[in-house]
């Protein structure tokens, strides 16, 4: 059986867009109506490679900073070994795009063997 204070208390967790005015539940990170970030940051830890030994109780958190009136947009890069940052460093969206590209490279197709294969020539 459900438990209806469980579930109100979930679904009530709402706030107003500081876009758009829409009301977003606090789970979202992005406005459904607008798409404009609900967040001032948003962080994610990364793992380090469970066959590193050296490495072990260490994680990598890279923090996306929105901009804002007194920031531009950025992401931070810091290495942590238990609950303190050992060093960390700021980049420009256009690193990241490139630090991303290095670390999983897409894979295209020349476009012209896109088109030969979609004409079947
Ligand atoms: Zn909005």
């Amino acid at each position: 059986m459900l438990d209806r204070d469980l579930f109100w208390a979930d679904n009530q967790r709402v706030h107003t867009c500081r876009h758009c005015g829409n009301g977003v539940e606090d789970r979202f990170r992005f406005c459904p109506w607008c798409a404009v970030p609900q967040r001032s940051k948003l962080v994610e830890f990364f793992a380090p490679h469970p066959d590193v030994p050296t490495d072990a109780g260490r994680a990598l958190r890279v923090s996306r900073y929105f901009a804002s009136d007194e920031r531009p947009p950025q992401l931070r890069f810091s290495i942590w070994s238990g609950d303190s940052a050992d060093a960390a460093v700021s980049v420009t969206e256009e690193e990241a795009a490139r630090l991303a590209e290095f670390v999983a490279p897409t894979t295209r197709r020349p476009f012209f063997d896109q088109l030969r294969d979609s004409l079947r020539l």
